[in-house]
């Protein structure tokens, strides 16, 4: 996909690289929301975007999660005319990239328990890219509830979880819409390699998008839920609205967890997001929920993720 200006790259990174992707590892575990807005998480490594992007880089309200502080799915946010700012990752140990970012062969692939992308408990995250890096799910099916976007493609089980959900949300009176689903290793490649060049390296980049065959998106088995009324989508007041507390509440009762809780960024790589959900099973899901536990590193016994 081929981006002729700035602004549809950016409209592209929102539409294609959301949660999956960037990853903010620095939101910091603030209380509550107070990250959120403006406040820049962690040093951002490319300061600020160059030129026209600057502009909505910190604009609180309408930056999506791509804003500093805001969240941890930089791209995701459908901003207005907003381009993401550069979120707060760090770039302690970004790899050895000098142009080739993206290349299948920079990481070691992740083995043993929870590597494989077919199953429902793979777990995927900076340290634990998806084996092979360009995995894609053998079947897609789009769910029918109402969608936000043209992404909504997720694996054909959780499509049907999705829509177990959505229907006993609805009988609860909220209205909840699939905003973002399955994003391809083609889609991420590109969306992240537009990111390299308007930074000019991959550090830059990697503070806006995330690296293809590292978003849990890939797998079509996670997916970003937004209010049917569009409110907050994809921005950190979500989670104030009914459709997320509806949400984090019944989520696993239909075999879904948040997978990027407030407050565990340094296990999950990720800063909070109240819309991203991972189908991992009503076993793994309800397993959590009575445990309490708030991360699938920490259920599963891995290691935590903080940054690639
Ligand atoms: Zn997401």
């Amino acid at each position: 996909m081929r981006v002729t200006t700035f602004a549809a790259s950016a409209l592209l990174v929102v539409a294609l690289s959301a949660c999956s992707g960037p990853a903010p590892t620095a939101a910091g575990p603030t209380g509550t929301a107070a990250s959120s807005a403006g406040i820049p998480g962690p040093a951002p490594t490319a300061a600020g975007l160059t030129g026209t992007a600057a502009a909505s880089a910190g604009a609180p309200e309408a930056t999506p999660e791509s804003g500093p502080g805001a969240t941890s799915d930089p791209a995701a946010g459908p901003t207005p005319g907003g381009l993401p700012a550069p979120l707060q990752r760090e770039p302690a140990s970004a790899p050895s990239t000098s142009g080739a970012a993206a290349s299948p062969e920079a990481t070691p692939p992740a083995t043993g328990a929870h590597a494989d992308p077919r199953a429902v408990d793979v777990v995927v995250n900076k340290r634990r890219p998806l084996v092979p890096l360009d995995f894609a799910p053998a079947e897609l099916r789009r769910p029918g509830v109402a969608t936000a976007t043209d992404n909504a493609l997720l694996r054909p089980d959780v499509s049907t979880a999705v829509e177990e959900m959505f229907a006993a949300a609805a009988a609860d009176g909220v209205g909840l819409t699939l905003v973002s689903g399955y994003r391809s290793y083609a889609n991420q490649e590109s969306t992240y390699a537009s990111w390299v060049a308007q930074y000019g390296d991959a550090a830059g980049a990697d503070t806006v998008s995330a690296r293809p065959g590292y978003s849990e998106h890939q797998t079509g088995l996670a997916f970003d839920v937004g209010q049917a009324d569009g409110a907050c989508t994809l921005v950190l007041c979500f989670r104030d609205t009914p459709a997320a507390q509806w949400a984090a509440a019944r989520a696993a009762d239909y075999g879904f967890i948040l997978r990027y809780p407030l407050g565990y960024h340094e296990i999950t790589g990720f800063s909070a997001e109240s819309w991203h959900f991972r189908y991992v099973g009503k076993d793994v899901s309800l397993a959590m929920k009575a445990a309490g536990t708030q991360t699938l590193e920490e259920h599963f016994g891995l290691s935590a993720a903080p940054s690639y």
